[in-house]
């Protein structure tokens, strides 16, 4: 390369770390990366649970972003308040960056307040503050109905709310509470994962088995919290004791403000093979964009490796890379301690296809080095056993 191009990364979750990680040991200190995040740790989406459960430790599953050492790479912990895709030029709290080459990883933010009742009646667990909070909820909860109610027809991880289920199960057992209480699930899906028939047969054999109700195509809309009950899209009224809601998900405001995405619900458009955006050099990485996977961190993972690939092939001149795939896979909460897998692929066919893995004690360690592969790749921590 003849001058050191720049790079500006916006969002440091699953798909900026590893965009930035893989450019980062293709061109070393050749390339200029700025990775900007408004937050200054990192936690997986997954972790969420183990610590509302009281499975781990708040601290346990944070990840500080000042860990991020690696050539080319300066991380900027900073609010982006705009940014110019034409122009490529980033405004934040700490300065303008501008940049040859733009990626937007800024994920899927949550509109709370578009479902009333939810932040005075009830929880949600998909914030890191929602999710941490209930740790210290869960332990109130004696008797009465549960509902996990999604709240709008796009959400990250489309397992999480069977995984929250199964869960919550073990731990009123545990508690031996199970016996006055009730859990459903409310979700906007006639199955649990419509891609993998096997899997959503085996999360519809575990909800059996356990007494979990399972409550299809629909949509929480509203809590009232005085009658304690969740208004359903279809008009009828569930009560509940404790409500843990999915939030409705929307595309950050500055994306929207940005024009990359038409509005709230206009995730970004992108080319399916690249995932570049309408605007020349400006990529979009992760549950930002409208590609059409499922809005989490392996598909972000998987997503970040083409745009990696294409930047290195446009720097360097070669060929472009192969097209993406939207393929990945999921481990898959089951409670009794297990874990199940499910992997999709959603493009390469007319139409997503998925396999499924049974639960199993093997499954809960390869889980375990997923992460801590990912937190040896993008942190530096020690490398897992094996590795
Ligand atoms: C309960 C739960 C369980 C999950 N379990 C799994 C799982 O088992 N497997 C799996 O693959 N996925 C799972 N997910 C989903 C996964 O966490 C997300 O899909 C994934 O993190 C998306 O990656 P991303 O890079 O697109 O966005 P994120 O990882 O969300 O990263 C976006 C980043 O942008 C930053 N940001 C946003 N706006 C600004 C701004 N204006 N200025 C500066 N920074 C900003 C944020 O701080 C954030 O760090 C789970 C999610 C939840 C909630």
């Amino acid at each position: 390369m003849p001058t050191r191009s720049r790079v500006v990364v916006l969002g440091a979750g699953f798909g900026g770390l590893e965009l930035t990680t893989i450019l980062s040991d293709a061109f070393g200190d050749a390339i200029d990366i700025v990775l900007i995040d408004k937050s200054d740790s990192f936690v997986f989406g997954f972790s969420k649970l183990d610590v509302m459960f009281g499975r781990k430790l708040p601290a346990s599953v944070r990840h500080s972003r000042r860990g991020i050492v690696k050539l080319g790479v300066r991380f900027v912990q900073s609010i982006v308040r705009s940014f110019d895709p034409a122009a490529r030029r980033v405004v934040t709290d700490d300065g303008t960056f501008e940049a040859d080459i733009l990626v937007v990883a800024l994920g899927a933010d949550y509109d709370l307040d578009a479902t009333p009742g939810l932040r005075t009646g009830g929880h949600e667990f998909y914030t890191v503050a929602g999710a941490f909070a209930l740790r210290d909820v869960l332990p109130k909860f004696e008797r009465g109905p549960a509902i996990i109610g999604v709240t709008g027809k796009t959400f990250k991880c489309p397992p999480a709310p069977s995984e929250t289920a199964l869960l919550l199960h073990d731990y009123l057992v545990a508690r031996g509470r199970r016996e006055a209480t009730e859990i459903s699930v409310v979700m906007p899906f006639g199955v649990p994962i419509p891609p993998s028939p096997d899997t959503s047969r085996a999360i519809l054999a575990a909800f059996a088995e356990r007494g979990i109700k399972f409550v299809k195509d629909s949509l929480v809309r509203a809590l009232d919290p005085d009658r304690k009950v969740a208004l359903l899209s279809d008009g009828t009224e569930m009560p509940y004791e404790l409500f843990l809601g999915v939030p409705v998900h929307r595309v950050p405001a500055v994306v929207v403000e940005s024009g990359l995405a038409t509005d709230a619900f206009g995730w970004v458009p992108v080319n399916k093979k690249t995932l570049e955006t309408n605007f020349p050099g400006v990529f979009a990485v992760g549950d930002v964009n409208g590609v059409g996977t499922p809005k989490a961190g392996v598909f972000a993972e998987g997503a970040a490796r083409v745009v990696a690939a294409e930047i290195i092939a446009q720097l360097r001149g070669g060929p472009s890379p192969e097209a993406y795939k939207g393929a990945g896979s999921c481990y898959v909460e089951f409670g009794h301690d297990l874990v199940g897998r499910v992997d999709v692929d959603f493009l390469s066919g007319p139409k997503p296809t998925g396999t499924f893995q049974e639960p199993s004690v093997t499954l809960v360690e390869e889980k375990v080095q997923f992460g801590a592969t990912r937190l040896h790749r993008w942190f530096g921590l020690p490398a897992p056993a094996g590795e």
